[in-house]
């Protein structure tokens, strides 16, 4: 019977995004009359644990040697698992792994590849992926001619399924990985590795966002920004523009070519709202912005806006907010 794939890579940290894929990997299944079968390269419990109780099957997938993996030895891994369950769909996360696993596994499996998924259905006996375009503004709905399809799918776009009754059986496959079957093996290696100093929730899974542009003019009124961030548990973000000038680490880039994020509120500073930023924060449930110009993109994307210069709202505001947390606290 073929069957609906959940592919956890190693190194995947447990959160809402893992909770969503297991949750849209046991929908598409059920709606499709199939079985969903989890499988897990990564070594963490939690994540077992949650893939049995909301899966039919969960496939533990294992490499004899401690590899440092790559995405060859995933590739190898994920190929070898998938071809032996007969997979009609298979979803992976939004992870730049899994963002460059998903068209190489497609074509190894004879079968095709759709990215950036925000909604899954079937028209009759085709399998369609619904995912935003031009920066929010339209949704495309992209149909797989070819099955298996391999679908990775935008990170809190979709919710956790209610746990089973029963957790499903668990299985531990082994593979050897040491390139003698398997020519693509080590194709690149890791040479260097520079860890970011990050403190805090990562971008992703952030709840409340402040983020700063090019309007801020320096380094320097970030620290204004980060205590706003800090006083209403917010983590900081940043244009390209802003991280380009050096201002601000690369790695609180919003946008198309930085983080997607989706918090509750995403506050932009001195933002223009380029339709490259816009796409990072297509999924943001209230978006307010402080800008100069009235004019600017940034005001027909946002639910509350104020026409005016940072400099005259962020300290008072987060003055304000520092005076109302001591009252309350009283
Ligand atoms: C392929 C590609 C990918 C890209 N990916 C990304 C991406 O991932 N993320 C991203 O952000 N951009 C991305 N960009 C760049 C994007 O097109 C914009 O150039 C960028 O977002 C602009 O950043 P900004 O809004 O900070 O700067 P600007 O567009 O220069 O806007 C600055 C704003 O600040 C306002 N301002 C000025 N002074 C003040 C003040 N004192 N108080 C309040 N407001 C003030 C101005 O009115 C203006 O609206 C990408 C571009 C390309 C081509």
């Amino acid at each position: 019977m073929p069957n609906v794939i959940s592919c956890l890579l190693p190194g995947v940290d447990f959160d809402r995004a893992v909770e969503g894929l297991l949750g849209e990997a046991d929908r598409v299944a059920k709606q499709l009359g199939l079985r969903h079968v989890a499988v897990t390269c990564s070594s963490s419990d939690v994540i077992q644990q949650y893939a049995a109780s909301h899966s039919d099957r969960v496939v533990s997938v294992q490499s004899h040697d401690d590899l440092d993996y790559q995405p060859e030895s995933c590739l190898a891994m994920l190929d070898a698992a998938c071809a032996a369950l007969e997979p009609r769909v298979v979803l992976l996360g939004q992870d730049t792994y899994s963002q460059e696993l998903a068209p190489r596994l497609g074509y190894r499996l004879g079968g095709s590849s759709i990215g950036d998924a925000q909604q899954i259905d079937a028209d009759g006996d085709r399998i369609r992926v619904h995912r935003s375009v031009y920066g929010g503004k339209a949704t495309a709905v992209v149909q797989a001619n070819v099955e298996p399809v391999v679908i990775w799918l935008r990170a809190r776009a979709f919710s956790p399924e209610p746990e089973r009754p029963n957790a499903a059986p668990v299985e531990t496959e082994h593979f050897d990985l040491d390139g003698s079957g398997n020519a693509n093996f080590q194709a690149t290696q890791i040479v260097q590795r520079q860890h970011e100093s990050a403190a805090g929730v990562r971008l992703e899974d952030a709840q409340a966002i402040v983020s700063g542009g090019r309007g801020l003019g320096g380094p320097e009124p970030f620290d204004e920004l980060r205590k706003l961030a800090a006083v209403i548990g917010a983590e900081l973000g940043a244009s390209r523009a802003a991280c380009d000038s050096g201002w601000v680490a690369p790695g609180l880039q919003v946008g198309q070519t930085g983080k997607k994020v989706a918090p509750e509120l995403y506050l932009a500073v001195g933002i223009s709202g380029a339709s490259q930023h816009l796409m990072g924060i297509a999924d943001a449930k209230v978006v307010a912005a402080i800008n100069t110009d009235a004019e600017a993109p940034i005001f027909r994307h946002c639910q509350f806006g104020l026409v005016d210069d940072y400099r005259n709202v962020i300290g008072p505001l987060t003055e304000r907010l520092v005076d109302l947390k001591s009252t309350s606290n009283e």
